[in-house]
C-alpha cells in the first residue's frame, strides 16, 4: 500500500509477534485505551433515570411558565440533571489543568443561555446532549458485545488426555505435543492434528463456510471449529495464542490502529474542534457587542456555536461503522489487518491474480511422468525428496505421491526454493534441481519438452536430466463467476502474472476473460509489473494483489492491498497480506470488495451528514436565522441519524 501511506506502514502491519503478549487483552477483562481524549461511552440506569427525571421538570417548567422564577428555577435543575456527567467532567480536567473540551463548551453555553433569560432553550439543549450520549454509548455498546459474540467461539477449556484419563484444563496451560481430546458438539480450542478419529468439522467461526470439512488421522485442524462428528484426539502443534483463532481475534483487534482516511480527519478535527469553536465564539460575541451593544443577540449566537461544538458522535459513529464492516467481513470469512484496507479495497481498479493455488485451486494431479535412464518411481522419489521443505501446491502433490515420510527430509540439505521456478536441494552428495523449465535454463541442463500440454517439473541431478512429471490442476470453482461479480464491483481491469508457461496459462486466461496475462514471472518481474500497473493509476484508483500466499510476498507487499486467498491453509506465510480469505471459496473476494464500497458510502454519508449538517447550522446561527433549541433539536437529529446510519455496517449479509 505504499502509494496512499507511509511505507513504513506495511511494516508495522506485519504480524503483531506470535508471542506477543496481546492475548490477555483479548481474553481477560477488557482493558481501554485511555488516550489523551477518549471517546469511550458508558451509560448506566442513573444516566436514563436522569434524562427522564430532567424531561419531567423541563415539561413542569414549561406549564409553570406564567411565574418565571419556578419556571426558571425547574429548568436550571433539569440542566443540571441532564448535565451531571459532563459537569463532573468538566471539574476534573479543570482539576488536571486540560484543554476546554466539548463537554466544557456545551457547559459554557447551557449557562449562557439562562444567563441571557433563555432557561428553556437551555435545558432542552442540556436534555438533547444528554439523550446525544446515551445513544453514543448505546452505540459502543452494541458494537463491542458483537465483538464479543466471536470472541465468545473460542472454549475455555480443553480435555487434556494424560494416560487413560482426561483432565479438564485453561487452554493457555497445554503445550504443544500434548493431546486433547475434543467430544462431539465441542470447539476446538487449539490448533493441532488429529491423532485419532475420523470426524467432521464445522470451521465456519474461522471461514464463515458452514459446510463440514471432513478429516481424520493426521489433518490438521484449527481452533475454533467445532466437532460435528465422533470424538476426536488431537495432537497440539501451537500454544494457544498461537492458534489461527487467536491470530483472526488479534487482527481484528488490531485493525482499528489503522484509520480510514474518515477516520483520520474526523480525530483531526475533533483535537481543534472545540477550542477553535471556542475561540470564534469569544470573537463573535465580544467584537460585534462591544461594537454595537446588543450584548443578548450576539450571547445568543455565541450559546449556538458552544452547543455544535461536540465532535464525538462524528468520531463514534464512523468508529462504529468500521468496526461493524470489520465484523461483518469476519462472520463471512474475511479477515482485514485494517479499516484502512478495506478502503483501499472499495478503490481497486485493477486487480491482479497470481494462478497456481489462486485461479486454480492448488490441488494438482500427476498426468504423465516421463523418466530418462531411470524408474519412474526413482524420480518422483527423489523430486519428492528436494521438496522436503517446500509449501507449494506442486510439493504437496510430489510428496504424497511418492509416500513422503518426515525421516526423508533428514537427509536433504541445502534447500533452496526458487520462487516461480522450484527448488535446489543436496541429496546424498548430490545436487538436485525440481522445477520448470526456467529452473533447467538457469542451471544450463537441456531438458525436454513435454509433449503434452501441462505444467512441466522437471528434474535434474546433478546436471544431468532425469525425466519431468507433467502436472495438472483445476480452475477454482465459481471463478468465473467471481471475476464478472469483480466487475460489476467496480473493477476494470483483470490481471494475471504467473510464473507458469504460457501453453498452460493462455486457454486459462482467456476462458475466464482477463484483460492481461504474462507468464514465466519471477517474484521480481512480477514486483514491477505490480508497480507499472500502480503507475498508470489515476488518483483514487488501486491495485489489488490476489495470490495463496506460497511466495507471494513481495506481491503482496508492492499491491496497494494484497489479498490472501484461502489463508486458513496458509496464514503463517500470508503475513504480508492486507486481508485474508479464510476460505478457499474465491467468491468471497466480490463480497470482500462489496463491503469495503458499503462500508466507504456509509463512511462519507456520516461524515458529509455530521460535518455538513454542523456547518449549514453554524453559519445559520451566524446570521440569527435558527434559534437555540431548533439548532440544538436539529443537530441531535442529525447526530442520531449519523449513529443509526453506522448500524447498517454490521448488517452486510
Ligand atoms: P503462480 O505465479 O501461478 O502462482 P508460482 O509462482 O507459485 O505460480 O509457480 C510458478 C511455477 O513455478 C509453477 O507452475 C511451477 O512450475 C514452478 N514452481 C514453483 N515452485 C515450485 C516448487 N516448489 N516445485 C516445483 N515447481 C515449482
Ligand atoms: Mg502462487
Amino acid at each position: 500500500m505504499a502509494r496512499h501511506f507511509a511505507p513504513s506502514k506495511k511494516k508495522k502491519r506485519k504480524l503483531p509477534s506470535l508471542r506477543a503478549p496481546a492475548l490477555p487483552k483479548l481474553f481477560g477483562p477488557e482493558k481501554k485505551k485511555r488516550r489523551a481524549r477518549s471517546f469511550d461511552r458508558e451509560f448506566s440506569v442513573r444516566d436514563m433515570l436522569f434524562v427522564i427525571l430532567a424531561t419531567i421538570l423541563f415539561m413542569v417548567g414549561l406549564l409553570l411558565q406564567r411565574s418565571p422564577a419556578i419556571a426558571t428555577l425547574l429548568f436550571a435543575l433539569a440542566a443540571g440533571l441532564a448535565l451531571t456527567n459532563p459537569l463532573l467532567h468538566v471539574l476534573q480536567s479543570l482539576f488536571s489543568k486540560k484543554v476546554p473540551d466539548e463537554d466544557m463548551l456545551v457547559c459554557l453555553g447551557v449557562v449562557l443561555a439562562f444567563c441571557i433569560g433563555e432557561g428553556a432553550a437551555g435545558a432542552i439543549a442540556a436534555i438533547l446532549y444528554h439523550l446525544m450520549q446515551i445513544l453514543e454509548a448505546y452505540t459502543q455498546t452494541r458494537g463491542r458485545a458483537a465483538m464479543d459474540l466471536v470472541r465468545d467461539r473460542l472454549p475455555d477449556k480443553a480435555m487434556l488426555v494424560i494416560g487413560e484419563q482426561t483432565h479438564e484444563v485453561m487452554p493457555e496451560t497445554v503445550d504443544p505435543g500434548q493431546i486433547i481430546r475434543v467430544q462431539p458438539g465441542e470447539t476446538l480450542a487449539l490448533d493441532g492434528k488429529i491423532v485419532s478419529g475420523v470426524t467432521e468439522l464445522d470451521q465456519s467461526a474461522l471461514t464463515g463456510n458452514s459446510n463440514g470439512r471432513r478429516c481424520g488421522v493426521g489433518d490438521e485442524v484449527f481452533s475454533g471449529s467445532v466437532n460435528r462428528g465422533d470424538v476426536i484426539d488431537v495432537e497440539v502443534t501451537r500454544p494457544f495464542s498461537e492458534g489461527a483463532f487467536a491470530y483472526l481475534l488479534r487482527n481484528v483487534e488490531d485493525s482499528s490502529r489503522y484509520e480510514t482516511t474518515p477516520e483520520r480527519l474526523t480525530k483531526k478535527i475533533s483535537v481543534w474542534l472545540a477550542p477553535c469553536i471556542a475561540l470564534l465564539t469569544l470573537l463573535i460575541v465580544l467584537i460585534p457587542s462591544l461594537l454595537t451593544g446588543e450584548w443578548t443577540r450576539f450571547l445568543r449566537i455565541g450559546v449556538i456555536f458552544l452547543l455544535l461544538s461536540s465532535p464525538s458522535s462524528l468520531i463514534i459513529s464512523i468508529a462504529t461503522s468500521c468496526n461493524g464492516a470489520e465484523l461483518s467481513a469476519v462472520l463471512h470469512g474475511i479477515v482485514s489487518k485494517g479499516h484502512d484496507c478495506f478502503e483501499v479495497l472499495s478503490q481497486v481498479k485493477t486487480m491482479v491474480f497470481g494462478k497456481t493455488g489462486t485461479i486454480t485451486e492448488g490441488y494438482f494431479e500427476i498426468t504423465e511422468v516421463y523418466s530418462n535412464g531411470i524408474s519412474k518411481e526413482d524420480l518422483v522419489e527423489v523430486a519428492a525428496a528436494a521438496e522436503s521443505f517446500s509449501n507449494h501446491p506442486i510439493a504437496h502433490l510430489l510428496k504424497a505421491a511418492a509416500n513422503w515420510r518426515p525421516e526423508i527430509g533428514e537427509s536433504v540439505m541445502k534447500v533452496e526454493e526458487v520462487p516461480g521456478r522450484g527448488v535446489s536441494a543436496f541429496i546424498e552428495g548430490r545436487n538436485v534441481y525440481v522445477g520448470n523449465a526456467s529452473l533447467m535454463q538457469d542451471h544450463d541442463i537441456r531438458y525436454k519438452v513435454p509433449s503434452h500440454s501441462g505444467a512441466a517439473v522437471h528434474v535434474a541431478v546433478d546436471n544431468r536430466y532425469w525425466g519431468h512429471i507433467l502436472v495438472s490442476d483445476k480452475t477454482r470453482e465459481g471463478a468465473f463467476d467471481a471475476l464478472e461479480a469483480l466487475r460489476s464491483e467496480g473493477v476494470k481491469q483483470l490481471v494475471m502474472l504467473t510464473g507458469d508457461v504460457m501453453s498452460a496459462s493462455r486457454p486459462l486466461a482467456s476462458s475466464l476473460g482477463f484483460d492481461l496475462m504474462r507468464t514465466e514471472l519471477g517474484p521480481k518481474e512480477k514486483v514491477s509489473a505490480i508497480q507499472y500497473l500502480i503507475s498508470g493509476q489515476g488518483r483514487g484508483c488501486s491495485v489489488g494483489f490476489v495470490g495463496d500466499g506460497i511466495n507471494d510476498g513481495p506481491m503482496l507487499r508492492a499491491a496497494d492491498v494484497g489479498i490472501t486467498i484461502n489463508a486458513l491453509q496458509a496464514w503463517r506465510e500470508a503475513e504480508d497480506a492486507d486481508i485474508l480469505l479464510m476460505d478457499s471459496r474465491i467468491e468471497l473476494l466480490p463480497e470482500a470488495m462489496r463491503i469495503s464500497r458499503i462500508l466507504r458510502r456509509i463512511l462519507w454519508e456520516n461524515f458529509v451528514l455530521l460535518a455538513g449538517s454542523k456547518t449549514v447550522l453554524l453559519l445559520l446561527g451566524l446570521f440569527g436565522a435558527v434559534s437555540i433549541p431548533l439548532a440544538a433539536t436539529l443537530s441531535t437529529f442529525f447526530s442520531a441519524l449519523a449513529l443509526l446510519n453506522s448500524f447498517r455496517a454490521f448488517g452486510l449479509e
